[in-house]
């Protein structure tokens, strides 16, 4: 039995799941100070996107490691209760990548951030990243929407649903 570690477990997950967490407004701030704007946990797409980039067409979800089993030390499984866990993980996993798939169907591109890659150490490349992505996928809707050759250089097209860090 492990109770505690399971108290303490739900009460992680509450604050995960609650809306302004810390990984996400670090995330909203330092795209704001960059001149992006955003709506926040847009409802009406799948999964509601924790922060929607409507000009980009790009929706960005900070996800937390342990629940959305990230390859990193935090998403490792528990000792204990491992069915119930393996489970309700698994689960957790094919919901985000229904999710991913439909908004892709739907013409959306997803940027998935991980919790670990906000950690101070590594934050400040992680939002970089962000941003350089954001403006390759900007560089290329412009090359679509005024029909420019091939040959006008883009440094790197960003992928459908791209999927940073992993
Ligand atoms: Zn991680």
């Amino acid at each position: 039995m492990d109770t505690i570690s399971q108290e303490q477990r739900s009460r992680t997950m509450s604050k995960i799941h609650s809306k302004n967490t810390k990984p996400e407004l670090l995330v909203r701030r330092y795209l704001y100070a960059n001149g992006f704007r955003y709506r926040l946990n847009v409802k009406t797409l799948p999964g509601s996107p924790d922060i929607v980039l409507a000009k980009y067409h790009t929706a960005i979800f900070i996800h937390g490691c342990f629940w959305h089993s990230h390859s990193c030390l935090q998403g490792r499984l528990p000792k204990s209760n491992v069915e119930f866990w393996t489970n309700k993980l698994n689960r957790n996993h094919e919901r985000d990548i229904t999710v991913r798939e439909q908004l892709t169907a739907f013409g959306w591109k997803t940027i998935v951030v991980w919790e670990c890659q906000l950690k101070p150490a590594v934050r400040e490349q992680t939002l970089k990243e962000i941003v350089s992505i954001l403006n390759e996928i900007n560089l290329k809707q412009l090359h679509k929407k005024y029909q420019l050759p091939e040959s006008t250089p883009i440094r790197i097209a960003a992928e459908d649903a791209k999927t940073y860090g992993e």
